[in-house]
């Protein structure tokens, strides 16, 4: 393993994980790596065994091996190389093996490993693969039919390779692997049919997991990551990612990490029934418009209880409400405002205001403001969802963040229009909101000029750079008339006062 200077790889009660060699500040890379494998996603989107990217309507074989996937004969892609070329010829795996079942080159890659580069190989098989808590689970089973059968059929399962240490290598992929998403793709993330590729990293693989993260990922067009620190990082502090969405509740996110990661986590915002004073899971009392919240999130199924008058909720009936309120959502049409802003309104009876059933439909709602006509109303409804958002967001999400960065992005850009709108009249006032809106922007760009260049945040953080400029100079020039204007005056009173 690469140890940069400004990490360490620790070994005690809490297991194996890294943590900060010394202070760490705020922007700075923690580490780059390169995938030790990439893969697709469990389901959807077939990719190129060589260069990674989705393909989209048809693929051919490689020239040399007639097994592997490639989106045209002329990929330059890397990851399909000679070695690999070689080793599945050997291996003799009829390519048509692998065109019905792609996910196959995942496993097999690593497996491959063993003769290629021992080394990583050892590395890897190293790595967590919580097989015993897999062990029978629907995902065993599926990874018995779709890999171990398959190999089993072409003579890949045998003494080297038994079917325990098979499952163990998907457990392996499975726990540790990172969705990447490759910035010349164009991955649609909110279709979940559409999966990104997946890759290994050794040293993002043995950061620990925190609700709140530390540090801020981003993977560029040839899948390098880089991991930088998202804010402070004291010396000996772990390195913490968070493998759950920031935006859902502790009951989603404990959830998740326990299907997918084999662990309850009982970090500090997952202890707190009011996820660090967001309020972000928690509903309104029926009875007197208290907070009702978990009386003990990390003891699954117990109670809810109202701050208040002290009722307390069974944890099956605050699971109906949420579920309740996710319907009442999907029945409308996402891009009517009006029934949006409707049904919010009737929620609110029900759900805090911070929760994330409304925080997601008012993401939305964001978006929505933009198509619709730049009045003062629209405008001020927009600024104040998207100030809504970053308070809660600085809280979940501290330091840098690529949600962040990308609603003050939006914000601003109201911001202006609204300024434009309201002082057109009153130029002293339209500096002043100019000028904030300018350091929204600014705020902006801190975010997402930690982005590669070609993903959408990195093109949306060159778009924000050049209006920066325009900002700039346009609130210069309204500077400058401003104080000809305050001169001129300044002037004609000084006659009017010789006289
Ligand atoms: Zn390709
Ligand atoms: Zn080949
Ligand atoms: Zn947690
Ligand atoms: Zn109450």
């Amino acid at each position: 393993m690469d140890k940069s200077k400004c990490m360490v790889l620790k070994n005690d009660k809490f297991g194996r994980y890294l943590a900060a060699s010394r202070d760490l500040k705020q922007g700075e890379t923690i580490f780059t790596e390169t995938p030790a494998i990439i893969g697709p996603p469990l389901i959807g989107n077939l990719i190129c065994f060589d260069c990674g990217k989705p393909i989209e309507e048809s693929f051919v074989f490689c020239t040399s091996c007639k097994i592997a996937i490639k989106c045209s004969s002329d990929c330059t892609g890397e990851h399909h190389n000679r070695s690999e070329c070689s080793a599945l010829t050997t291996a003799g795996i009829p390519g048509k093996c692998l065109a019905a079942n792609p996910r196959l080159i995942y496993p097999l890659r690593f497996m491959l490993l063993k003769k290629s580069n021992p080394d990583l190989w050892k590395t890897l098989v190293e790595l967590e693969s919580h097989i015993e808590a897999r062990r029978d689970t629907p995902i065993w089973k599926n990874h018995q039919v779709s890999i171990i059968d398959t190999l089993k059929s072409v003579g890949f399962i045998n003494e080297e390779f038994t079917e325990e240490l098979v499952q163990k290598i998907c457990g392996i992929i499975d726990v540790n692997s990172f969705e990447i998403r490759p910035p010349k793709s164009n991955f649609n993330l909110t279709d979940p049919h559409q999966q990104c590729p997946r890759g290994l990293y050794i040293n993002a693989a043995l950061m620990a997991h925190d609700c709140t993260s530390n540090t801020f990922l981003s993977v560029n067009d040839d899948f390098v990551l880089t991991v930088k620190a998202s804010t402070n990082i004291a010396k000996n502090s772990p390195i913490f990612f968070n493998y759950s969405n920031v935006l859902h509740g502790t009951l989603d996110r404990k959830r998740h990490l326990k299907e997918g990661k084999y662990f309850d986590c009982c970090c500090e915002r997952c202890s707190d029934p009011s996820e660090l004073g967001t309020d972000i899971s928690s509903l309104k009392c029926h009875k007197c418009n208290g907070t009702v919240r978990s009386t003990a999130p990390n003891r699954p199924g117990s109670d809810w209880e109202c701050s208040e008058c002290k009722k307390q909720f069974k944890r099956s009936l605050i699971d109906i409400v949420i579920n309740e309120g996710r319907r009442l959502i999907e029945e409308i049409d996402r891009n009517d405002v009006n029934k949006l802003v409707k049904v919010l309104d009737k929620l609110s009876a029900t759900f805090h205001p911070n929760h994330f059933v409304l925080l997601e439909t008012e993401q939305n709602l964001i978006g929505l403001y933009s198509l619709l006509p730049s009045n003062e109303t629209n405008l001020t409804n927009k600024i104040d969802l998207c100030r809504k958002q970053l308070q809660i967001l600085d809280v979940i999400e501290p330091g840098l963040s690529r949600i962040k960065g990308m609603i003050m992005y939006q914000m601003q850009f109201a911001m202006v229009q609204l300024a434009n709108e309201t002082h057109k009249k009153t130029p002293e006032k339209l500096l002043i909101k100019l000028r904030d809106a300018e350091k929204c922007l600014m705020e902006s760009l801190k975010h997402l000029l930690h982005e590669p260049l070609k993903s959408p945040e990195g093109k949306v953080a060159q778009m924000a750079m050049k209006e920066l400029k325009s900002l700039r100079s346009f609130i210069e020039n309204l500077h400058n008339d401003l104080v000809t204007k305050q001169l001129a005056e300044t002037r004609v009173k000084n006659r009017k006062v010789k006289k």
